[in-house]
């Protein structure tokens, strides 16, 4: 959780344990990571909003929620 921005993944949807790891390749701030065999997600509010994870994710799981 950030101060200004949330990063949601639904882990329901999400293929990263199926090897995708589409989100933490393009990402530009390294907001998403390989938290010991799970996808990490760190430093919300770094995010710039440029919504390429949101393009490339092939499930849709990612939900970006800026809260101000
Ligand atoms: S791109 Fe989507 S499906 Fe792939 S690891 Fe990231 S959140 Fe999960
Ligand atoms: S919107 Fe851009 S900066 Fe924010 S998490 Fe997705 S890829 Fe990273």
């Amino acid at each position: 959780m950030g101060i200004f921005i949330d990063v949601l993944v639904d882990e329901n949807l999400c293929e990263f344990s199926k090897g995708c790891d589409k989100c933490i390749t393009i990402c530009p701030v390294d907001i998403f990571y390989n938290q010991s065999g799970r996808l990490g997600i760190k430093d919300e509010d770094e995010c710039t909003l440029c919504d390429q994870c949101l393009e490339v994710c092939p499930t849709n799981a990612i939900k970006i929620v800026k809260k101000y």
